[in-house]
């Protein structure tokens, strides 16, 4: 029997094959959901999913898009930003 916690579902289970033949479980956090835009609610392109401490082994550069509003605005809402900052 497994520990209690690997018992509920919040755990993705892996099958695992051991060089002897046997296959064991091997149990692992889940994957987060997708970024989405705060305008448009559309899955962010350039943001990776991950737990954080798989997000913190990358580079700040590959974790959101390097520009005003990266990984918050979509790009179409990002414009659409900025020209109602210019009109106001
Ligand atoms: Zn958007």
């Amino acid at each position: 029997m497994p520990e209690l916690r690997y018992r509920s579902r919040s755990y993705k289970r892996t099958f695992k094959r051991t060089p002897g033949g046997r296959t064991v479980i091997h149990y692992k956090r889940k994957k987060p959901s997708k970024h989405v835009c705060a305008g448009c609610g559309k899955p962010l392109h350039g943001v990776p999913r991950g737990r954080p401490y798989q997000i913190r082994k990358l580079s700040k550069s590959k974790r959101r898009p390097n520009r005003p509003y990266g990984g918050y605005y979509c790009s179409e809402c990002m414009r659409k930003v900025f020209k109602e900052e210019a009109r106001s």
